[in-house]
């Protein structure tokens, strides 16, 4: 396979789109011409005066007007470009510009219209034409859908769309997209399936479709696979990747007033697209060695793409209407600019990720397991009819490719029936022993579940080669088609005449410009006048080039202005916000716990990301992560206090890991005991009770002689008590004073103070 290592240029193309509606009743100007033959754009200012003589000049590979149909895109532009991926190249096509310019009228197209189909339904006829018309070479088609939208990746394929995915990086394939769904895709209905869900997923979750289709980037991903046999006789296989790219819409975003969230995102809206002009001014400057493919995903993802191993087509979209005539010179510079990338692509023969060699091996596999099976089933049968003794293996050469599915079933169901008349056989010969007969029988039953298996197993086996194979992809089957034939021969002759045209336009553009170096080569004149003459001519030329090169420095000078100024705003706010969260973070959190998250903190060159290290370290910290062990004969962990009280202390902790808590002691419900307050009446009384009972006269001598002529001494004093009596409390009550008390001194008459209260 040959392979074209030369370098080549990005191949840009400028469309204008026709005047809409609102426009039209506006009656907007228009400022754009398109010179077809030529390949230029021009673009008059309408803001000033001598308008004529400034107008811009732009001159591309190719460019189309309003009337442009899509079939004229695609033959002349992108069929070429689709060709070379089916012959094992990358292809990239862009669609760039301001939004409601026809990106996606160029890309998608209308999608029920076989008129105003766009570039990418147009590729899937293109590919399985190509295949059907094919022969001795085996596809597979995939197809993946994904878009950006502020810096995040979403599949859109995926049944999870509030999923995000990451790039990475093998140094073998390049930078690719985790994770990201590919469907096979066996024909151009199931490739359009797959388009639509992920057109319907694109708007599922938009709060409003336009803005958000205009600020994020589809990418359409179709990679061919195709397998054929080399002149070596070994299978090669060729990987061609398709990206179609419906890039967001080019127009400054407004910044002015975002803060916060609103403004983070829209510094992230642009960031792609802005780094992509980066990518693009760095390619073609030539001095720079650095080229900022890592700022954003979207040149990360294409990398490829972009002075890389790829063919690549730009589409611009301008708008011709007046009021866009600013965006409409800043897409035509851009563009411009892009037209200088050179490329190196070249043919990925045989790569190491190619999923058609994986199923072409699976399949080889199956087949060979399916064989043996087959094989084993011969074998059996062969030597049954062989009779037992005969020795298999010589037999097993035979099992080749000729076995057929009659040949199958008859296997199984003699191998069926024979079970079936061996179980017969055994439940009739009444000589067996009943439980010799059971067992036997249980035996056969066995070995005919055993079959059932086998053959559902190899049934199974059968249908997977069989749905494998049916993803792969083979053509030359309506070759001879005549209707087909036509058209193929109608599509080679309009492919001739775009490259006619292609030519037309080449030769074009350079007739004038030897037309500018005929004119300096003639030197020789026959008079003075005439000298003057192509003078004053070539000078009136070289002035108004100059004035053009002029106003042109003007205008990017301005642009540059203006980028600035944009760049420096959101700096400021930027700024802003920073200044916010390091007041919040002086003030309000800790300087050690700032310094923790500091030093925890690091930078994930992968994902972009700042993140913090986990706080427990797990290779240094084992305990922390391991269940402790328990102790030998010990149901439970013990904790390491526990364990040490074990040995120290005699009896506590010796069989459980207790915790050891102090005594929670409950609330008091009871109040000190507090002294009744005494009223005053009873103080007094009291004290009447408790004066010195010497002071009390007591007259006892009418109670004595009442008694009898011997009266005890003593007995009269506890009997008369004071009229003003003692408070009865208990303590006195209980102890009886007797009027006999031996132990009284003093007078025998009156019995002695108790002494409970001392004086
Ligand atoms: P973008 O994707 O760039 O924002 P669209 O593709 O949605 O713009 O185009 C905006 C409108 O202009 C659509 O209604 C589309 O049909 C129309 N349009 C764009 N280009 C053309 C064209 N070349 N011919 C006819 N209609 C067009
Ligand atoms: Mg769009």
């Amino acid at each position: 396979m040959s392979k074209s290592k030369s370098s080549e240029s990005v191949k840009v193309v400028v469309r204008c789109r026709p005047m809409n509606e609102k426009e039209r009743t506006a009656k907007f100007e228009r400022v754009v011409s398109v010179d077809v033959k030529l390949g230029q754009i021009i673009v008059r200012n309408p803001k000033e005066a001598s308008a004529n003589e400034l107008r811009k000049v732009f001159t591309f590979d190719s460019v189309y007007d309003w009337n442009s149909k899509q079939i004229d895109l695609y033959d002349e532009t992108f069929r070429p470009l689709v060709e070379s991926v089916l012959l094992g190249f990358n292809g990239t096509i862009f669609a760039y510009g301001q939004t409601g310019t026809g990106k996606t009228y160029t890309m998608e197209g209308v999608r029920n219209d076989p008129e105003r189909r766009g570039v990418i339904p147009n590729s899937f006829e293109h590919i399985f034409t190509h295949i059907s018309r094919s022969q001795n070479q085996q596809y597979l088609i995939r197809a993946s859908y994904l878009e950006i939208y502020q810096e995040e990746i979403r599949d859109l394929l995926s049944k999870d769309q509030s999923r995000r995915l990451e790039l990475r990086e093998r140094p073998d394939t390049g930078v690719y997209v985790k994770d990201l769904s590919s469907f096979v895709t066996k024909s151009v209905r199931e490739i359009e399936h797959v388009m639509n869900v992920g057109n319907q997923n694109r708007s599922v979750g938009a709060t409003n479709m336009n803005e958000h289709s205009s600020r994020s980037h589809a990418i359409f991903v179709i990679t061919v696979e195709c397998s054929e046999l080399g002149v070596d006789g070994e299978n090669h296989i060729r990987v061609g990747k398709l990206n179609l790219v419906d890039l967001a819409g080019s127009e400054r975003q407004t910044k002015t007033g975002a803060q916060g969230e609103r403004l983070k995102e829209a510094t992230k809206i642009n960031l792609s697209l802005s780094a992509l002009g980066n990518v693009i001014s760095a390619l073609v400057d030539g001095r720079s060695s650095h080229i900022p493919y890592r700022d954003s995903k979207l040149t990360r993802l294409l990398q490829d793409s972009l002075g890389g191993n790829a063919r690549t087509v730009m589409v611009a979209n301008i708008g011709p209407a007046s009021y866009n005539v600013e965006e409409t010179l800043t897409t035509l510079r851009y563009a411009n600019r892009a037209k200088n990338i050179k490329n190196k692509p070249r043919i990925n023969e045989d790569p190491k990720d190619a999923l058609l060699r994986e199923f072409q091996e699976e399949i080889a596999r199956l087949k060979e397991q399916l064989q043996k099976r087959s094989g084993k089933k011969k074998k059996r049968s062969q030597r049954r009819r062989a009779g037992e003794g005969n020795d298999g293996e010589d037999l097993e050469g035979e099992t080749e490719d000729d076995e057929d599915g009659d040949d199958k079933g008859d296997y199984w169901l003699e191998q069926h029936e024979k079970l079936e008349r061996e179980r017969k056989a055994i439940m009739e010969d009444h000589s067996l022993v009943a439980e010799e007969k059971v067992r036997l029988l249980k035996e056969k039953e066995k070995k005919m579940e055993d079959l059932k298996r086998e053959k559902e197993a190899g049934e199974m086996l059968a249908a997977k080669v069989k749905a494998m194979e049916s993803k792969l992809l083979v053509g030359g089957k309506n070759i001879v088609d005549h209707t087909n034939e036509q058209q193929r021969m109608l599509e080679q002759k309009r492919q001739e005449i775009a490259e006619q045209k292609r030519r037309e336009r080449e030769m074009q553009q350079q007739m004038e410009n030897q037309d500018e170096e005929t004119l300096e080569l003639k030197e020789t004149y026959s008079s003075l006048q005439q000298e003057v003459d192509i003078k004053t001519k070539k000078l009136k030329k070289l002035f108004a080039k100059m004035q053009a090169v002029k106003s042109e420095i003007e205008d990017l000078q301005a642009e540059h202005i203006c980028n600035r100024q944009d760049l420096e705003q959101t700096q400021n706010e930027l700024t802003r916000d920073l200044k916010l969260k390091h007041l919040i973070i002086e003030n309000f959190i800790p300087l050690e716990e700032k310094n923790k998250i500091v030093n925890r903190a690091y930078f994930d060159e992968e994902n972009e990301h700042w993140k913090t290290k986990p706080i427990t370290r797990i290779e240094d910290d084992h305990q922390m992560m391991s269940r402790p062990l328990s102790a030998v004969g010990y149901q439970r962990p013990l904790a390491h206090h526990a364990h040490m009280a074990m040995m120290t202390k005699p009896w506590r902790y010796k069989a459980e890991n207790i915790l050891m808590l102090n005594m929670d002691m409950p609330t008091r419900t009871t109040k000190e005991y507090q002294e009744p307050v005494i009223a005053p009446k009873v103080a007094a009384a009291l004290e009447d009770a408790l004066r010195d009972e010497d002071d009390i006269q007591v007259d006892a001598s009418g109670f004595y002689s009442s008694l009898g002529p011997t009266p005890p001494a003593s007995a009269s004093g506890s009997l008369k008590k004071p009229k003003t009596g003692r408070p009865r409390t208990g303590k006195k009550s209980s102890t009886p004073t007797s009027p006999f008390s031996p132990s009284s001194p003093g007078s025998p008459l009156y019995p002695q103070s108790r002494g409970l209260v001392p004086k």
